[in-house]
């Protein structure tokens, strides 16, 4: 047995290495003008009209919060199976987070759970302004029945699609907001495609994508059309928001242009990686990865849930099992209300029935671009072995 196999990694071409050479052997490291390129390759990719490129998808999913103007005194809802970042970003603006709990299929945020929510929400005058459904694995949430329930209420919709790039919905690609105000992406070494640390938030409106613009780097402006002074001098600029500095770099923007131009390979192979395991774990006690009709997915994970009914391992034993036999299998996600810091705002178990669920069965199957058949074989071989009686 070799080293151990990751849940995730990233796949670098020698063009993508050439790519960063050329920046750095360039005028600038950063503002200089991969970073636009990069942008409006995304965005013409997604289809959506803006893409503004920052340095984590974090930072994205809080700007893209402050852009939709939550603040102390409003609610953000989102999904419990999901990183931490998509919750804390709210509570970055000082406002106050809760969750909906997910399609026990999809293990997406589920639209009959939201309208719920809302409707009893609606009654007691405690509306979230933004809802910010998370596409787990790389599959699209049910983004019209999502919108349709939000919107009969006026509240906004940031996608974290932190896994999605390269998936589509009603065969379109994520990312282009049909059903959503923004739509973010991250470009971490275990996702879809990677910059080293870095994120994107698309959007199909003009002042969304400004304020965006002025929020990733201090909310300062030299755009003679945004300056409140009228004839301005040669070096003048505005500080006109209290923004960040959530900047891209050049370099990291090259990678990404290049990651890009193989994102339709690195899709095409990880529904192959699905489909080789969908086959092979069929006789096994596991559940694979249910698919709504309207979702194309990326397959940035592939979660199985150990069937308790139908094996007498437990999901510890399993999981153990498999990383000791060299497998770097994971779990996406433990409901996010169940950390330390969230039960200290005042959640508690039972909050989510189906994401606790989830909770107690899900491991993460490696997964990614570069996995090699023989790789996969082990891992199947090694599923089934941690599962024999
Ligand atoms: C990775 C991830 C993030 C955070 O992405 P970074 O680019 O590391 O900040 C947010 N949400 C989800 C669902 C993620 O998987």
């Amino acid at each position: 047995m070799g080293s151990t196999i990751p849940y995730g990694r990233q796949t670098i071409s020698a063009a993508d290495i050439a790519a960063v050479v050329d920046v750095l052997q360039s005028d600038f490291l950063t503002q200089g003008p991969v970073v636009p390129a990069f942008e409006d390759a995304v965005a013409a990719c997604c289809g959506a009209r803006h893409a503004v490129a920052v340095n984590s998808a974090t930072s994205a999913l809080h700007i893209a919060c402050k852009a939709l103007g939550v603040g102390p005194g409003d609610r953000v809802w989102t999904s419990p199976l999901t990183f931490v970042a998509s919750a804390n970003a709210a509570l970055y603006c000082g406002a106050d987070v809760d969750f909906v709990d997910v399609d026990p299929r999809s293990y997406n945020m589920c639209p009959e759970r939201l309208a719920e929510k809302l409707e009893d929400a609606a009654a007691s005058a405690t509306l979230p302004k933004v809802i910010i459904p998370v596409h787990l694995a790389g599959q699209s949430c049910d983004m019209a029945a999502i919108h349709a329930a939000a919107s009969r209420y006026g509240v906004r919709i940031i996608e974290d699609a932190s896994h999605a790039i390269g998936g589509s919905y009603r065969d379109q690609p994520v990312g282009n907001c049909r059903f959503s105000d923004i739509a973010v992406f991250s470009f971490h070494p275990v996702k879809i495609i990677t910059t080293g640390e870095g994120g994107m938030a698309l959007t199909n409106d003009d002042t969304l994508a400004e304020l965006m613009r002025l929020d990733r780097s201090h909310g300062i402006t030299r755009d003679p059309e945004l300056l409140t002074e009228a004839d301005a001098a040669p070096w003048y600029y505005e500080q006109q928001r209290l923004g960040f500095n959530y900047r891209l770099t050049d370099v990291a923007a090259a990678l990404g242009l290049s990651q890009l131009s193989a994102l339709h390979g690195f899709i095409a192979r990880r529904r192959q990686i699905a489909s080789a395991y969908d086959a092979a774990l069929s006789t096994l006690p596991v559940t694979t990865p249910w698919q709504h009709p309207d979702a194309q997915s990326s397959w940035h994970l592939y979660v199985v849930r150990i069937d308790p009914r139908r094996t007498s391992r437990t999901h510890r034993e399993v999981f153990a099992a498999l990383r000791a036999a060299g497998i770097g299998v994971n779990l996406h996600y433990i409901p996010v209300y169940l950390q330390p810091y969230y039960r200290a705002l005042g959640f508690a178990p039972g909050l989510c029935p189906a994401a606790e669920a989830y909770y107690g069965e899900a491991i993460s199957l490696p997964m990614f671009a570069g996995l090699t058949d023989a790789q996969q074989a082990e891992v199947i071989a090694g599923l089934a072995g941690a599962l024999a009686e």
